[in-house]
């Protein structure tokens, strides 16, 4: 399956040219290097050359689409807060983005947990042009920046990752069916040049260690050109929250679109709110893929702590009083204020936009008692874009 993608056009751009020459140099790079070369690369990456959220970027996220979103997750973070009783905790946020949830977060803090909206703000991000968004967003909130997870305070961590782990570089595996009564195999998936241009190849095959650590042996036997998705920096930054929660205790929130299992082939590219190629102008497409809440849960229990859910983004904002919360909100409204309400809600909660292809879960300390709303029966799962509109 070496055939170039039908429609790259990339040939021209800064990294175009950069990605191409490591190719020429050194061969095929991974599909992960490939993602962390469109996204992060200092000078031509995604999200270090622009703003892409709202109406005016590539695409919206919750936060941005309403207030409300931020709100309730505040809310639910103090409840748990509460129950937790464990005086001053740190405040984490990884991927904020605009800084808008955290910034909606606090505002309910200073008005019900007054020791929340104190606390230290501990944000990951990388990406400078958003770390000054998020400055002037929170001020004057007390922030702390990371790359990772390696230096949080030894406190309780209260936090919240909201279409962050999406945006993690995955890597891809091929299975190849064997030739002549040879016995298949996992291969990886590379990006290499074909024609000059790049294109998906295969490598070589993944090793005991990697069939492993990819969760691979207890799959059904796949078919040919079947992929497989592995997302490394997911799993280090899962192990090093869950160890931290497990030793410290606290609480994250992991809300992204994604599946309670594995999930093949789930790369995608968006430009101008408009699905590209994977291919198409690397460092003006955002990449992103299908969260594995399963391979998180793993991670999760494997350093000691636990992850509960997923259950769908609709479920949990309706569980933990969403409609009752716009009901209020939009009683001094105007009329035009209040269709506007109701209108995001509904794109928050309803299956047909984001309420089903998103969903919540948290890590925790291990234990046994379940978390208000996280303990419902998830709906039947349909593969979704990432604005939630159904694909048939
Ligand atoms: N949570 C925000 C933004 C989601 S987009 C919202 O819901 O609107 C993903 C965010 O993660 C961006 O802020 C991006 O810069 C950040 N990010 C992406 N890759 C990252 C990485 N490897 N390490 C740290 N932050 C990263």
């Amino acid at each position: 399956m070496n055939e170039p993608h039908p429609s790259q056009t990339a040939k021209g751009s800064p990294l175009f040219e950069a990605i191409a020459s490591q190719i020429e140099q050194d061969g095929p790079i991974s599909v992960a290097k490939y993602i962390g070369l469109a996204l992060g690369d200092a000078d031509h990456g995604y999200y270090h050359k622009q703003d892409p959220f709202g109406a005016d970027g590539d695409f919206t996220t919750a936060p941005e689409i309403s207030g409300l979103f931020g709100e309730m997750c505040g809310l639910y973070l103090a409840h748990m807060a509460d129950l937790c009783a464990l005086g001053q905790p740190a405040i984490l946020e990884l991927g904020p983005g605009r800084g808008s949830l955290m910034a909606d977060m606090r505002h309910v803090w200073s008005q019900i947990m007054p020791q929340l909206a104190k606390g230290p703000v501990h944000l990951v991000e990388t990406s400078p042009t958003l770390r000054q968004r998020q400055k002037d967003r929170l001020a004057p909130a007390d922030l702390y920046w990371h790359k990772d997870l390696d230096d949080l305070p030894a406190t309780p961590i209260f936090g919240i990752a909201n279409e962050f782990f999406d945006a993690l570089p995955i890597d891809q595996a091929i299975w190849r069916d064997g030739q002549n009564g040879t016995a298949g195999s996992w291969r990886h998936r590379l990006v290499g040049l074909i024609d000059g241009r790049l294109g998906f190849v295969d490598g070589a095959p993944l090793s005991k260690a990697e069939i492993d650590i990819w969760h691979l042996a207890s799959q059904p036997t796949p078919a040919d050109g079947n992929i497989a998705e592995y997302c490394a920096m997911a799993d280090a930054y899962v192990a090093k929250l869950a160890t931290h929660i497990a030793s410290y205790g606290g609480a994250c929130l992991v809300i992204d679109y994604g599946r309670d299992g594995s999930i093949g082939d789930s790369l995608q590219a968006v430009a101008n709110h408009q699905p590209v190629d994977v291919f198409h102008q690397p460092g003006d497409a955002d990449l992103s893929h299908w969260v594995d809440f399963s391979a998180l849960r793993r991670t999760a229990t494997n350093c000691g702590a636990r992850l509960v859910g997923p259950v769908t983004q609709g479920d949990f904002l309706q569980a933990i009083g969403i409609a009752q919360r716009t009901e209020a909100v939009t009683k001094l409204a105007d009329a035009e204020t209040r269709r506007g309400l109701y209108a995001a809600v509904d794109r928050l909660v309803s299956s047909q936009q984001m309420g089903s292809a998103f969903k919540v879960a948290m890590i925790l300390p291990s234990g046994t008692g379940l978390p208000p709303a996280l303990q419902l029966p998830m709906i039947k799962d349909q593969q979704h874009d990432r604005h939630g509109a159904s694909q048939s």
